[in-house]
């Protein structure tokens, strides 16, 4: 198996490496503002139809981007929201941050990680948390599942960002001030609610 997992927007021009370690989390969550988020960019390959997102959690750190980071851009559904980020020249979501870069993770969304020979569940396992459960589409919920080691798996996660100040190693925001590389656009009041809407 290798240990890089190549991460790519649709169009090709934005290219990432992901080293693979033991800290992971894979999930799909049928949140309200997951759901919007794509959405707002017109992506409907993102959702599975109950309107859930597969998403695997890495340290940031183990991301770099190789080619095309100059197209990424990020959004937020509301002003205290995570930052979303996409890739400019094709739309493809591409995953959330907190907007705090001491809390150190990224959720990576399943539709940049099927490139070439990918295969999620060699590369970051099986889906093992279930979260948002309530937001999903149709009246046969799926059932809320492995949050208690999905959020020990996050813990995880950012407790290792901590150590040593391995959170200043994340390609979204600037090593030195910590902001975002690029400055997050909040959507308007109407314009979420129509992402929110357009179920
Ligand atoms: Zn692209
Ligand atoms: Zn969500």
């Amino acid at each position: 198996m290798s240990h890089i997992h190549k991460l790519r927007c649709r169009c090709g021009q934005l290219r990432g490496d992901i080293r693979l370690t033991g800290l992971r989390n894979r999930c799909v969550c049928y949140c309200t503002d997951c759901q919007a988020f794509p959405r707002h960019l017109r992506a409907p390959d993102v959702l599975d139809s109950r309107g859930g997102t597969d998403i695997v959690q890495v340290p940031p750190s183990n991301l770099s981007f190789t080619q095309g980071v100059e197209k990424l851009a990020c959004l937020r559904l509301s002003p205290k929201g995570l930052l979303r980020w996409y890739s400019t020249c094709c739309k493809t979501p591409i995953g959330n941050t907190p907007a705090d870069w001491r809390i150190s993770f990224v959720g990576l969304i399943h539709v940049c990680l099927r490139g070439e020979d990918s295969n999620l569940d060699a590369s970051f396992g099986p889906v093992s948390m279930r979260v948002g459960v309530k937001a999903a589409l149709g009246d046969d919920k799926p059932v809320a599942s492995g949050l208690i080691t999905g959020v020990a798996k996050a813990v995880a996660l950012i407790a290792r960002g901590r150590v040593g100040g391995r959170y200043r190693a994340n390609p979204f925001f600037e090593p030195d001030s910590g902001l975002p590389i690029t400055s997050p656009t909040v959507l308007s009041a109407s314009e979420r609610a129509s992402a929110r809407n357009a179920a």
